[in-house]
């Protein structure tokens, strides 16, 4: 998974920086002669659309059970929130082959409960979609369901299908209706494609949610590999990007990861779905994508032809990372991921592995295979360097990973900051151990032959069987930074292939936190979101949520410049500073300009980084620059 928090239209300030038809399915269903077997046979007709809600059918598994559970997810593999997904079916029913209705009770708000297993033969229920839903939680859209009439119907299946209770291994069909000229774009084999139908098969629960299906009219491109097909599949409602333009980028993308992971692709088919969201229609959605086995779905902003180039870069690091993720976690995992329990979720202590490493190879892959410079590989260490700031820099990742679903759920992302420098460090540190001869990737390929896909390790194991590949120091490093309560010397780390890391302090307001969003009629920076409404400075300047801001003192508020906003580097501040904010305020169905004004008051410091090369190495630093680039 990967959350873009620093796209135009998501640029989040996080923390310190500042009704109903319900579709009788009378035509099909006439209580058909469907043999019940150890199968669940899903269908959905995309043709059949209201008030964007799909009818969902299932004949069931055929079951003894006295009491049948049936569920939907809490949770999935790749994310690391409770979402929840049973909050988005109604009107269930369960039914007996003769149509008989059973009575249903509802324990929980993802399951379903049927007191005679034996007579249940179907069940049927509405699915509303997750895309621009307000219910909190917010589901993080590409995990999320759309259904769009006539338009587009993103099936991440687990929005939409359940399983029985302990059921998860049983034969899935997943039969669609669809309407003339769609494709459901997915990485399933069909068993039947026709102008009017789609019908996939998986052996288990856990195939079905690691292929989603994007029906639309398709806009596809294929590239092919040697061990690997690839499909690219576009939704863009104004026709901004095609399938076309992300044919060489990703085919240059994959050439390069190719030759990192050794010269094969580690998967026979791959799938990319980009859902580009209108953002006129659908408001203030996260961007980003989320991984599996055979595809990646991307959640991004539709842009216009002219910011095609734009978009195309912002999303290769984004392609990098999902891709990558088939080395971890999908084939390097603990049981906690393995044995995944959709239902009671556990936390793995080791996301600085699954989401850190794999954020850290898709940028230095770029670098070591050419595709992105020095300059441009320094400037993102920078950004992490400051963005992990932004989090409890001393917090154990072990602990935050333990705890992302509750007490450490703020400072997740910075799994996308500290998690990737903890990669860069670890790389650094082991090929300092071996004289330049093996690095980070060396160990994990050693690893992934050790484990691999259906083959767990123990969270409490890893560090060890790390040592044993590696050294003694190596396993210093992972229990004093990653195990341990301690902030990582950059500088100390990043001097061994010749990096000098600085970090120069400077003072911000106390905001309390501000979500922000981009208002794309208005091209203003709009606020989502105040995180602390109560924070005294925001009170005391009268700041609103849905404000969109036009100038603060006498400058006018654009995208490069919002960061200064509350004081940065380019913006000195202290007590005492008076603060003036002109924003556009909505009033009566009418828009109008309001000035804001207060007095900064407290303060602290924030560091600003920078990270420069060494003109004269040493030896050893050559040595090891040259190891980490892959040219000795
Ligand atoms: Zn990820």
């Amino acid at each position: 998974m990967r959350i873009l928090v620093n796209l135009i239209t998501t640029i989040q300030f996080m923390t310190r920086r500042i009704a109903l038809l319900i579709i009788l399915f009378a035509s099909s269903i006439s209580f058909s002669q469907t043999a019940q077997d150890d199968k669940y046979r899903y269908s959905v007709d995309l043709n059949n659309v209201s008030d964007n809600k799909l009818t969902v059918e299932l004949i069931t598994p055929k079951t003894d059970a006295s009491v049948v559970r049936f569920m939907l997810p809490a949770m999935v593999p790749g994310t690391y929130s409770v979402y929840n997904f049973g909050r988005f079916v109604s009107d269930l029913k369960a039914f007996d082959k003769n149509g008989n209705e059973l009575a249903v009770t509802k324990p929980d708000i993802n399951s379903w409960e049927i007191a005679d297993g034996a007579a249940l033969y179907r069940i049927t229920y509405n699915v509303r979609q997750t895309f621009g839903d307000k219910e909190e939680p917010k589901i993080f859209e590409p995990v999320g369901t759309a259904i769009s009439e006539g338009e587009v119907f993103v099936f991440n299946n687990q929005g939409f299908f359940g399983y029985f209770d302990g059921l998860l291994r049983n034969e899935f069909e997943l039969k669609f209706k669809k309407p003339q000229g769609f494709y459901g774009a997915t990485s399933m084999i069909p068993v039947l494609r026709d102008d009017a139908e789609e019908i996939f098969t998986a052996p288990d629960y856990h195939t079905v949610v690691d292929n989603p299906i994007m029906f639309s009219v398709p806009d596809t491109v294929t590239i092919r590999f040697e061990e690997m097909n690839v499909l690219i599949s576009v939704y863009s409602p104004g026709k901004g990007l095609t399938a076309k333009d992300f044919q060489e980028p990703n085919k240059k993308l994959l050439e390069a990861i190719r030759k990192h992971l050794g010269g094969t692709l580690p998967a026979d088919r791959y799938t990319f779905l980009y859902y580009f969201a209108d953002m006129k229609s659908e408001g203030t959605g996260d961007f980003g994508a989320l991984e599996h086995n055979y595809s990646s779905f991307y959640y991004m902003p539709d842009v216009p032809a002219q910011a095609k180039s734009f978009m195309l870069k912002q999303m290769q690091s984004t392609n990098a990372h999902e891709f990558y993720h088939i080395v971890t976690p999908l084939n390097l995992h603990s049981e906690e991921i393995g044995n995944f329990d959709y239902n009671n979720p556990k936390m793995s202590k080791h996301l600085w592995l699954y989401e850190g490493t794999t954020e850290y190879f898709a940028d230095y892959i770029q670098l070591k295979e050419g595709l992105i410079s020095m300059d441009e590989y320094k400037e993102k260490i920078v950004e992490k360097l400051n963005g992990s700031m932004n989090h409890n820099d001393s917090l154990a990742f072990t602990a935050m990973s333990a705890g992302a679903l509750d007490e450490h759920k703020d400072e997740y992302r910075n799994v996308y900051q500290k998690g990737a420098l903890i990669g860069l460090c670890l790389d650094i540190m082991i090929r300092s151990e071996s004289g330049g001869r093996q690095g980070w990737q060396d160990v994990i390929n050693k690893l992934l032959q050790k484990y691999g896909k259906d083959r767990s390790f123990k969270d409490d194991e890893l560090f060890g069987d790390i040592e044993a590949l590696t050294s003694p120091k190596v396993r210093e490093f992972l229990d004093t930074y990653v195990d341990g309560n301690n902030r990582i010397p950059y500088d100390k780390y990043l001097s061994m292939i010749g990096f000098k890391v600085e970090s120069t302090p400077y003072q911000v307001a106390d905001i309390g936190g501000v979500q922000m969003g981009f208002n794309s009629t208005t091209f203003r920076l709009k606020i989502n979101k105040l995180m602390n409404p109560d924070n005294e400075f925001i009170k005391s300047l009268g700041l609103k949520e849905g404000d969109e801001l036009v100038s603060f003192n006498g400058k006018q508020i654009n995208y490069m410049n919002a960061r200064d906003m509350f004081g940065s580097p380019n913006n000195i501040i202290k007590p005492g500073d008076k603060f003036e904010l002109v924003v556009a305020r909505e009033s009566g169905g009418k828009s109008e300009q309001v000035t804001l004004k207060s007095t900064i008051k407290d303060t602290k410091t924030e560091y600003e980084f920078s990270v420069t090369e060494t003109k004269d190495k040493t030896a050893d630093q050559e040595l090891l620059m040259k190891s980490w680039l892959g040219k000795n």
